[in-house]
């Protein structure tokens, strides 16, 4: 991590413990968007992470967000889900360019401008990165019309990033679209976790010009696995290594402070000393491998998307493996809302199936080894 943002990676560590951690059982409980933590973020100038310095920003690698984006997620998964979203929007406009890129990056290092990803779509699921919307071009500028799905922090977010067919071609292109300029949003977020990522579904039919595009013409799949992956499958997974770490604490304090009539404690039972450790191997290994990917992303190195890929799929089933011991471990009490546990559990089910999903990961991993064209 360079020495430039590991003050900002502090303060952000500060913000979560202070302020994101106690809102977090109330976004949980009443599925509310995480306002304040995002703007308790804003304020600190978190959401400038990924912002090249020259834009505002403190011009962070993949190092720094993992920290980050670790410290989020163990104070509140929401949290984490929305602040990713946001830094891998920012890093998507640093990496692509565009006319208008520095105004977007200035606004987001500012805080004043919320950044997300809309490009699920119902017809193509997990492979967001094929997607059917086609942009058409009307009048001089680019007409986006039709409906994206899962779209984190939608109606809350500021920015959309929208991938979309450019044209007839098979080539992608990616627009900024402004929350105000013809978007609508369908529902609320029912998931079984995140309960505060406000991942809706959002109907577009907006007019854009060509300065919204981010990139080049028809390189939109080249931001795709350039910089959307690898920014995102770092974050997801040190959310995840977050959720992880977040109970592991919980349970341990549980653990030593629950006491039976004889006096002896949960802790004392030979069992649950086994589960504790196997807790904090497994999340401190996830750790490890997060960080190393990152490290190996940042240096540009040959085997960083294949590490990175690993990552993310390790760091989420440790994530799902950590809670469910936790749950075993606390017992009927972590079953209930007395403890965050039943919460990380919760949370922690969401990272495999988000896309790119642990089992097509599985096929990229395999064809990266193999030498055979990803995805
Ligand atoms: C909490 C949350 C937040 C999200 N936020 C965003 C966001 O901000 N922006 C955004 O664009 N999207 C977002 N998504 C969407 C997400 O990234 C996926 O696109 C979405 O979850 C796909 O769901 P689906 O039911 O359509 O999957 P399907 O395509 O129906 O897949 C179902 C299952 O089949 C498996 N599968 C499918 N094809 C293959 C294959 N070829 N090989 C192996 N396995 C396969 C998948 O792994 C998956 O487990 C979010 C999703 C969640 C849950």
């Amino acid at each position: 991590m360079s020495s430039a943002t590991v003050p900002l990676v502090e303060s952000v560590r500060e913000v979560a413990r202070e302020q994101v951690a106690p809102a977090a059982a109330g976004v949980d409980r009443d599925r509310l968007f995480p306002e304040s933590s995002m703007r308790a973020l804003a304020q600190r100038g978190a959401l400038g992470l990924l912002v090249p310095e020259t834009s505002g920003g403190a011009g962070g690698g993949l190092a720094a967000l993992v920290e980050a984006c670790e410290a989020v997620g163990a104070a509140c998964a929401s949290s984490g889900m929305v602040f990713l979203m946001h830094s891998v929007a920012a890093a998507t406009v640093a990496g692509g360019e565009g006319e208008r890129a520095g105004e977007y990056l200035e606004a987001m290092a500012a805080g004043d401008t919320l950044g997300t990803l809309a490009f699920s779509e119902r017809g193509t699921g997990a492979h967001f990165y094929a997607p059917e919307l086609a942009a058409e071009r009307e009048n001089g500028g680019v007409r986006i019309s039709g409906r994206k799905s899962f779209v984190t922090s939608g109606g809350h977010a500021d920015v959309y990033l929208v991938l979309v067919k450019a044209g007839d071609g098979e080539e992608l292109d990616c627009y900024a679209v402004g929350g105000d300029d013809g978007v609508q949003f369908e529902g609320s977020w029912e998931g079984l976790g995140m309960a505060g990522n406000s991942s809706v579904a959002a109907q577009f039919d907006c007019l854009v010009d060509d300065a919204a595009r981010i990139g080049a013409a028809g390189e939109g799949q080249g931001l795709v696995f350039g910089t959307v992956a690898p920014v995102f499958l770092a974050g997801l997974a040190a959310v995840n290594v977050g959720i992880a770490s977040a109970a592991l604490a919980t349970t341990v304090e549980h653990a030593s402070g629950r006491r039976y009539s004889d006096g002896g404690s949960l802790a004392e039972i030979q069992s649950i000393q086994h589960a504790l450790a196997d807790m904090e191997i497994t999340t401190r290994a996830a750790r490890l491998v997060v960080n190393d990917a990152a490290r190996l992303g940042d240096a540009g190195d040959e085997g960083a998307l294949v590490a990175l890929m690993a990552s993310k799929v390790i760091a989420t089933e440790a994530a799902t493996s950590v809670t469910q011991i936790a749950l075993e471990v606390c017992g009927g009490q972590g079953y209930t809302s007395a403890l965050p546990i039943e919460r990380h559990l919760r949370d922690a089910r969401a990272g495999a199936v988000m896309a790119p999903t642990n089992g097509v990961l599985r096929n990229w991993i395999g064809k990266a080894l193999a030498g055979l064209p990803v995805p």
